[in-house]
């Protein structure tokens, strides 16, 4: 059981037809010391932006929480804004402020959630509001982190730091740093600026999540293939863990023993209306070798083999059908080795492996297969 590269494209003849241009081998794992040159950053750098630029579809960004909180163009934002009442408009789009204790979300007690009054994105909680006798609605913490944009205020000759919503860059008050625990801040929010959804009503579908789905990838060693699907346009998170072995929660040593019958796996969740299930399985097939068997280049043993874990049994039969259509076209010099079945539990790797591209700034060699896959018109 070796592991000797971390991120492999080993590509046939056939295979270099198809898809990718020649790609090289990253040794990350095996020689921790590794550094790039700036040479080889640089042309690793054109090649990225060769090939992530053109007829992809614009990024979008999520957070954690599965929201869709790209930035909304200006035009965006004063379309939605011809709704506000004045005073939503003077707050939200002109830094406004209202009188203490005139909001009619100061003393709410009710549970629920409270949402941007422009763009419905989610922004606090009651969970996390508290009397702060200010006279404005005070919470201690946002919904989550991404939904709250922060900048520095200097207007009324002194330094605030004011708070906008992530999304539409609407005006929603400032925070202090004397809140209570457990953030210790002090969110002072208008009233104005949001809109209260009582626990047990409908959200407006403004303020849902985005309806996300979820497919799994064994394509070698985890932190190239995981790397290589957060690239994906409509990716919301990419994760790397362990799949379809038989013991519970397994350790990386153990799996790599080869006792579990673990696959190093990648869990993608993503938006499937901005990318679906058959093209992430296209650039999966894309971005390594699914002829090999039980390795990926000179990374060898079953925890290296090709495979993709379906969700729900439409995923399953689109699997399918893609590795027919591959074989029937010839796409691959020797048989399509991947295991395509139904996804057992997903173990989540030791917190050192997530985004281990990301920490150790080594940029992957494996070419970008989302222009091909997205490109074309499907
Ligand atoms: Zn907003």
């Amino acid at each position: 059981m070796t592991r000797t590269h971390a991120i492999l494209c080993a590509i046939g003849t056939t295979l270099a037809l198809f898809i990718l241009p020649s790609c090289e081998v990253s040794d990350a794992r095996a020689d921790e010391t590794v550094k790039q040159t700036p040479s080889d950053s640089k042309s690793q750098q054109d090649t990225k932006e060769m090939t992530t630029k053109s007829t992809l579809p614009s990024k979008r960004t999520y957070s954690k929480s599965g929201f869709d909180i790209t930035p909304l163009s200006k035009t965006e934002i004063a379309e939605l804004a011809k709704k506000l009442s004045p005073e939503a408009f003077r707050v939200t789009q002109n830094s406004g402020t209202e009188p203490a204790f005139c909001g009619n979300l100061v003393d709410n007690k009710k549970q629920g959630e409270y949402c941007c009054v422009v763009c419905g994105l989610p922004l606090f909680s009651s969970d996390s509001k508290f009397n702060s006798g200010t006279g404005w609605p005070s919470f201690f913490s946002p919904v989550d982190p991404a939904h709250v944009s922060e900048k520095v205020d200097g207007a009324h000759g002194m330094e605030r730091t004011e708070i906008n919503c992530a999304r539409c860059t609407s005006h929603l008050g400032h925070v202090f740093e004397d809140g209570p625990a457990p953030t210790g801040l002090r969110y002072c929010l208008n009233s104005a600026a949001l809109v209260f959804v009582e626990k047990g009503t409908k959200m407006p579908a403004t303020s849902e999540p985005i309806k996300s789905e979820t497919a799994y990838f064994a394509g070698g060693c985890f932190w190239g293939v995981e790397h290589i699907f957060q690239e994906a346009p409509g990716v919301i998170t990419a994760e790397s863990g362990y799949m379809q072995g038989t013991k519970e929660n397994p350790t990386y040593e153990q799996v790599c023993g080869g006792e579990t019958g673990h696959a190093e796996s990648v869990k993608v969740v993503f938006d499937p209306t901005v990318i679906s299930f058959r093209q992430l399985a296209e650039g999966f097939f894309l971005m390594h070798d699914p002829t090999q068997v039980n390795r990926q280049g000179p990374d060898s043993g079953s925890q290296y083999r090709s495979g993709i874990y379906c969700s729900t049994p439409e995923q399953l039969a689109q699997a399918k059908d893609l590795v027919a259509k591959l074989t029937s076209e010839k796409k691959f010099s020797r048989p399509i080795a991947t295991q395509v079945e139904l996804a057992k539990k997903f173990c989540p790797a030791e917190e050192y492996h997530q985004d281990y591209v990301d920490k150790t700034g080594r940029v992957c060699h494996v070419g970008n297969p989302w222009p091909q896959v997205l490109g074309a018109a499907k």
